[in-house]
């Protein structure tokens, strides 16, 4: 076994899976020093290929703050547009979105002056419909809210497939996890690879896995339209039911659907028929379907990220469960998973899957 073992290429962690979750750990583990190598099937669908990659400080009708939102959002706006200007791409769209008053009692809502005080910061209130007008269906007026936009997450990965090509850190290949094998001194061995760590980032493909079946996901199909809107120039994100984004060829991406059955990756006629449903209650020209895809959020049952190591073999860790917010958590947690590797920083109990500990026992 010695022998072998000196044999092989030694890194420090081994990844599995290059969507948004292994593309932002193995980021954040390279700038902490480490050595990386990424195993991505291209063949399998990926879920962040799919996304419109929004991300919003606030939702919900009466705009609640989302959960970490003052520590998560000031952290994603510097690191989207620093990898921007360190790979000279655009990917990063921070424009605002434009909420119409669904009905009286929201617009109620908002017509008070402690509430206007409060949200005056990042929120702007209109109770006219002059804003839109002939476009949006916004009879009572609505709210603009700032810090939030979307993030083009094919050219995000695609320009870190390029990268991490590059530099030999990415093998186009499936990982197969029976060729595994854990040593008594806790490293990992895997086709010639000695690593210290193998973390898993396989989104929804997670839930199959063996050593991490135990956890409770609860995967989430979504699907999205992408339409034209013939002389319509939207500068915001439109949103109330469904959401309406500008994309930067003129086109609009229009979503997205919930389903809790039929995990698939195929675009269904139910869908298409929900949306433009959704649409013609928001916006008043119609559309021209040009595409429409499907996908499963990687989401959980307590709707929060599963990030940390496995309780019996501490040589394999998890960084998974991002649901319907992988664009605002990945690049927080990453970094916070990446400070527990490597400084044994401890990791936040609210993410860490050994909450879940008294399911693995079961
Ligand atoms: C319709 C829809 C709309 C969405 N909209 C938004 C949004 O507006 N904002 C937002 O923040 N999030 C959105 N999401 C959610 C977002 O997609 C996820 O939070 C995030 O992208 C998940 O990333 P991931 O890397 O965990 O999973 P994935 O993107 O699914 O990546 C997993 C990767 O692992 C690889 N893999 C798995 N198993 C293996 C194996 N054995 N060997 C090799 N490779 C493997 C796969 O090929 C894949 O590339 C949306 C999702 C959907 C479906």
């Amino acid at each position: 076994m010695g022998n072998i073992q000196e044999s092989l290429e030694y890194v420090d962690f081994i990844i599995v899976g290059q969507g948004l979750a292994g593309t932002v750990l193995a980021n954040a583990l390279q700038e902490a020093g480490q050595t990386v190598r990424i195993f991505n099937n291209a063949e399998l669908p990926s879920s962040s290929r799919v996304a419109a990659g929004i991300f919003n400080p606030v939702t919900g009708r009466k705009l609640v703050k989302t959960w970490l939102a003052d520590d998560i959002f000031p952290f994603l706006e510097k690191y989207y547009a620093k990898l921007e200007n360190r790979f000279g791409q655009k990917f990063f769209h921070e424009i605002p979105i434009y909420r119409p008053f669904p009905n009286e009692e929201v617009r109620r809502f908002f017509q008070n002056e402690e509430i206007i005080r409060e949200f005056e910061a990042f929120a702007t209130i209109e109770f006219e419909n002059s804003k839109y007008q002939g476009i949006v269906n916004n009879e009572l007026g609505g709210v603009t809210t700032s810090h939030s936009g979307w993030v083009d997450l094919n050219t995000f990965l695609d320009v870190f497939k390029a990268y991490f090509s590059s530099k030999d850190m990415l093998v186009n290949q499936a990982f197969e996890i029976e060729s595994i094998q854990l040593t008594e001194d806790n490293l990992v061995i895997y086709k010639g690879l000695k690593a210290d760590k193998l973390i898993f980032c396989e989104g929804f493909h997670g839930k199959d896995n063996p050593f991490f079946n135990w956890l409770p996901f609860n995967p989430v199909k979504g699907e999205v339209l992408e339409v034209e809107i013939e002389g319509v120039h939207l500068q915001e994100i439109i949103n109330q039911g469904a959401f309406v984004v500008p994309l930067p060829d003129g086109r609009y991406k229009v979503g997205a659907t919930y389903s809790w059955h039929e995990l698939d990756w195929i675009s269904t006629i139910q869908a298409r028929e929900e949306l433009t449903l959704k649409y013609g209650k928001l916006l008043k020209p119609p559309f021209k379907f040009i595409a429409q895809k499907a996908g499963v959020r990687p989401a959980t049952k307590d709707r929060r990220p599963l990030i940390g190591l496995h309780p019996a073999f501490k040589q394999l860790g998890i960084f998974n469960g991002l649901g319907s917010k992988g664009v605002s958590l990945a690049p927080y947690f990453a970094k916070h998973f990446t400070e527990f590797l490597t400084e044994e920083k401890e990791l936040a109990s609210e993410v860490n899957i050994n909450r879940f500990a008294s399911l693995y026992l079961a």
